[in-house]
């Protein structure tokens, strides 16, 4: 882009290609349809009013409490047109943890939507600004509005090796951390998956993945629009309004979490038999539907594979480095099994000596290239702790087989220690799923005196199934199946499992439960 004057300025490759996609519909949520010179004007509109009398935010923290809409993506993307670092917080979050975030992101501003604003309290005394106002207006009113006289000024430089984006982590384990990540590290992830998946101007993607974690924002929302694809935003995950926009005939593609694609199973076995067709007629428009975030079940790979005739595009990855594996776009995808290194991802596996492992070895995987995070904010010793020689240590444990990557679960607390063992919670998970009586499981840690740790299991009952099975009977099962060490041996029942937003199992909270007294029943 030219400046006034003839000067070359320097404009985020995203923000760029934005402005070539012109006229193109960008998004449609609830508050409209918008192309992506609505999107350019109203994340002006936004950074002008950030920017106030100042040049650049210089990074700035901006956090914001934004449903997934039009707004949304114009405060991103006047946060960073500003020069500033976007901190997206989670809607359904409470207060207690939206609290910790601003504490520790130590932001300049918040910005909210107003129907959420109340959730902020005192917001530690820092402005509160209403996105609806920034954006120029809620819906109708089109944008533009800036401060009278800034609008002369130029937006500043933002070059791509400034820090864009900080999210904090799941968790699922210990407090959450906030990963820092460039604007190079963004695009290098955006650019890998729409080299990986194809992704063209002709796509129409469906977002029903909250905006505070990296699938719903890099895999989705930023592919989207880096692409100058359509991007249909559903404000909420309701399974019925998801299967009717795939019914409608013009989606491309879907991605979402097995707890996702579990719903929508469940919703479509409920569905009379004419909406049943019809639901899955739609799914034949879309090129590629794909599952990440957690473990897929082979069970669910293939009911959905009935049920859509798609087979879902398993891939890994986690906050720090975007997405690392994938299974192939064209080619096989091995069920159970996430596939190769991602374009430009450099992946292997060490073992605890922190050497590579020979291939069907376990190992932890390690990741290195242009994808990885830059910092934990404001934790240098857990950033430098979590690098071994420029890479990143994932905290995941995997095994190359055949020429893909098998998943065996998180070491901290999918990896159980028994007896001189170590089991996969994920494969048991796996394993006992195929159970009748068995509609979802959550392997876990129970510490033990004599054997360090037990395989402890807690499950949910299939529709229909009211007395969980016998333990011994159910242990005899599995023993004709897994090698006797990885057997669970303490076993409870739970209505649902304790999940997160993102719909993940949070392990601890059910390590806590088997902690109770008397809780898990032992069948020997
Ligand atoms: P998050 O940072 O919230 O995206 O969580 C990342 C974690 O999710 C990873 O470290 C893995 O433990 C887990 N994860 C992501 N994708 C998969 C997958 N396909 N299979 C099993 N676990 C996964």
């Amino acid at each position: 882009m030219k400046e006034e004057g003839g000067g070359e300025r320097r404009e985020l490759p995203l923000v760029g290609r934005a402005r070539a996609h012109g006229d193109r519909t960008a998004i449609r949520a609830t508050e409209g349809s918008f192309t992506y010179d609505d999107l350019m004007s109203a994340s002006e509109a936004v950074a002008r009013a950030l920017l106030g009398e100042r040049d650049d935010l210089g990074e700035d923290r901006v956090a914001f409490l934004v449903p997934p809409d039009f707004q949304y993506a114009a405060v991103q993307w006047g946060i960073w047109r500003a020069g500033g670092i976007a901190v997206p917080m989670a809607v359904s979050h409470p207060p207690r943890e939206l609290a910790y975030v601003l504490e520790d992101a130590d932001p300049v501003a918040v910005v909210a939507h107003p129907s959420l604003m109340e959730r902020l309290g005192e917001a530690r005394g820092l402005p509160v600004l209403s996105s609806a106002a920034l954006v120029g207006g809620a819906a109708g009113g089109r944008f533009g509005a800036s401060p009278e006289g800034s609008a002369l000024r130029v937006l500043p430089d933002v070059d791509s090796s400034r820090r864009a984006m900080m999210l904090y982590t799941s968790g699922t384990t210990g407090r959450p951390k906030g990963v820092v990540t460039t604007h190079a590290n963004v695009e290098a992830q955006v650019r890998s998956l729409v080299e990986a998946w194809a992704w063209t101007p002709e796509d129409h993607i469906l977002l029903t993945l909250p905006l505070h974690h990296v699938h719903g924002i890099v895999n989705v929302l930023t592919s989207a629009l880096w692409s100058g694809a359509h991007c249909t935003i559903l404000p909420n995950f309701q399974e019925a309004a998801v299967w009717n926009e795939i019914a409608r005939d013009d989606l491309t593609l879907y991605m979402a979490v097995p707890t996702i694609y579990a719903k929508l199973l469940a919703a479509w076995e409920l569905a009379p038999p004419e909406r049943r067709q019809a639901w899955s007629e739609g799914c034949r428009s879309l090129r590629l539907m794909v599952s990440g975030s957690a473990a897929l079940p082979v069970s669910m790979l293939e009911r959905w594979r009935e049920v859509s005739g798609h087979t879902l595009l398993e891939r890994y990855g986690m906050t720090e480095i975007g997405m690392a594996l994938s299974n192939p776009l064209e080619g096989e995808r091995r069920p159970g099994f996430v596939g190769r290194p991602l374009p430009g991802v450099d992946v292997r596996l060490v073992g605890e000596d922190g050497r590579p492992v020979d291939d069907g070895e376990p190992g932890e995987i390690e990741v290195r290239g242009p994808t990885v995070f830059s910092e934990y904010w404001r934790r240098p010793d857990e950033t430098e702790a979590s690098f071994h020689d420029g890479w990143f240590s994932t905290g995941d444990m995997a095994v190359l087989e055949d020429g893909a990557y098998r998943i065996l679960g998180r070491s901290s607390v999918d990896i159980i220690k028994t007896g001189g063992f170590k089991v996969s919670a994920l494969e048991v998970e796996e394993v006992l799923r195929t159970h009748p009586s068995v509609a979802d499981c959550a392997v876990v840690a129970v510490p033990d005196p004599e054997w360090g740790e037990r395989v402890a299991v807690a499950l949910v009952l299939a529709a229909g199934v009211s007395e969980p099975p016998g333990g011994t009977e159910l242990r005899a099962w599995m023993k004709e199946q897994l090698a006797p060490y990885k057997v669970p041996s303490l076993f409870m029942t739970l209505p649902e499992l304790p999940r997160n937003a993102m719909g993940k199992v949070t392990k601890p909270a059910v390590q806590e439960l088997f902690a109770e007294d008397g809780a898990g029943v032992d069948p020997e």
